[in-house]
């Protein structure tokens, strides 16, 4: 009897989205290579279309020209941003891109400052996602008020993935490993085809981005961490990081970790952002297990709560 040969992993970084996406795959069919080139020009196209920063990008047009025609696959981009911010009360909200310009957390090369109480309070009139009109029939998206703009930045990094996933599972439903962006991960298939991709999740209150409080274990579907340590500064001895209350226009302040677990990377990203922002003490958290989530919060103060699946995933299989 002849046995399989181990699958050789290789890697490929990937700089888009605001953060470095890495592929690691090993081919079943196809060499790891061909895989890994498919990923990349996968995340450069949906970095292109999608980024508010690229000028030919759908959504730089939109928020120039208040308007914008759209294919398919923006249609269904555009309809799950609204969709999951009916569902999470406005919590996660695509038009919190006026704020994000004011504390710099719009672009890396944004100038980072505390904005004043009045540009914010201006601001803020521009934020609400039912300022966005999504128009199936007609496939056009447009922005009811002038100064309302989009940025799909918490839902399009967890589209990718899952759009990677299934790029490759197209060529070699066989193919194996992961994709991680930047915490934001999703399985493409169990390590050497039956094992657990073991997972840290980083401590919020550490330094050391090695140093993890928990661990998990997944051999599909996908994993999201947003942290008050991704991306942030420190202004007067205080923490401004980049996830906003589009409540009142700060850094949302009652979480400072939210690891989200789901069938897909898309799913996890936007429900860790919505729980960042509704934070540690939401009595609505299992609520939202009927979404396909389990969800692990952790406060400010390190006190955490998690959904009743949660530990599930902490098992090793
Ligand atoms: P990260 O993995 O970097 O933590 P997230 O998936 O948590 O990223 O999403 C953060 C990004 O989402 C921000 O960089 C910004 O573009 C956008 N964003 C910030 N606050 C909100 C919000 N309340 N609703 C929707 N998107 C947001």
């Amino acid at each position: 009897l002849f046995s399989k040969p181990t699958p050789v992993y290789e890697e490929k970084e990937v700089p888009v989205l605001g953060t470095i996406v890495r592929v690691k795959v090993a081919g079943d069919k196809v060499s790891s290579n061909v895989l890994l080139n498919t990923a990349e020009q996968e995340l450069y196209r949906i970095h292109n279309k999608f980024s508010p920063n690229v000028e030919s990008s759908v959504v730089h047009k939109l928020n120039t020209d208040g308007r914008v025609e759209v294919d398919e696959e923006a249609l269904f981009l555009f309809q799950a941003a609204y969709n999951y911010a009916v569902i999470t009360g406005g919590a996660f909200d695509p038009t919190v891109r006026p704020l994000l310009k004011l504390w710099g957390f719009d672009d890396i090369n944004s100038q980072k400052k505390v904005p004043t109480q009045e540009e914010i309070n201006k601001a803020l009139e521009n934020v609400d996602y039912r300022f966005i009109k999504v128009d199936e029939k007609n496939r056009e998206i447009s922005l009811l008020k002038d100064g309302v703009e989009v940025d799909l930045g918490g839902i399009a990094k967890g589209y990718a993935i899952d759009l990677v996933i299934q790029k490759i599972k197209g060529i070699d439903p066989e193919a194996t490993g992961f994709v991680d962006a930047g915490g934001d991960i999703g399985i493409i298939g169990p390590k050497f085809g039956e094992l657990p991709w073991v997972i840290g999740i980083r401590d919020p209150f550490s330094q050391d981005a090695l140093k993890s409080i928990d661990t998990i274990y997944l051999t599909s579907g996908a994993v999201v961490t947003s942290g008050d340590y991704e991306r942030f500064f420190t202004e007067d001895g205080k923490k401004y990081h980049h996830i906003i209350d589009p409540e009142d226009g700060y850094p949302a302040r009652n979480a400072s970790s939210v690891t989200v677990i789901a069938e897909k990377a898309m799913i996890a990203d936007v429900f860790s952002t919505a729980l960042f922002v509704l934070g540690y003490d939401n009595p609505a958290l299992d609520y939202f297990t009927d979404f396909g989530i389990q969800a692990f919060v952790i406060s400010p103060a390190g006190e955490s709560v998690q959904t009743k699946g949660f530990d599930y995933f902490r098992e090793k299989m």
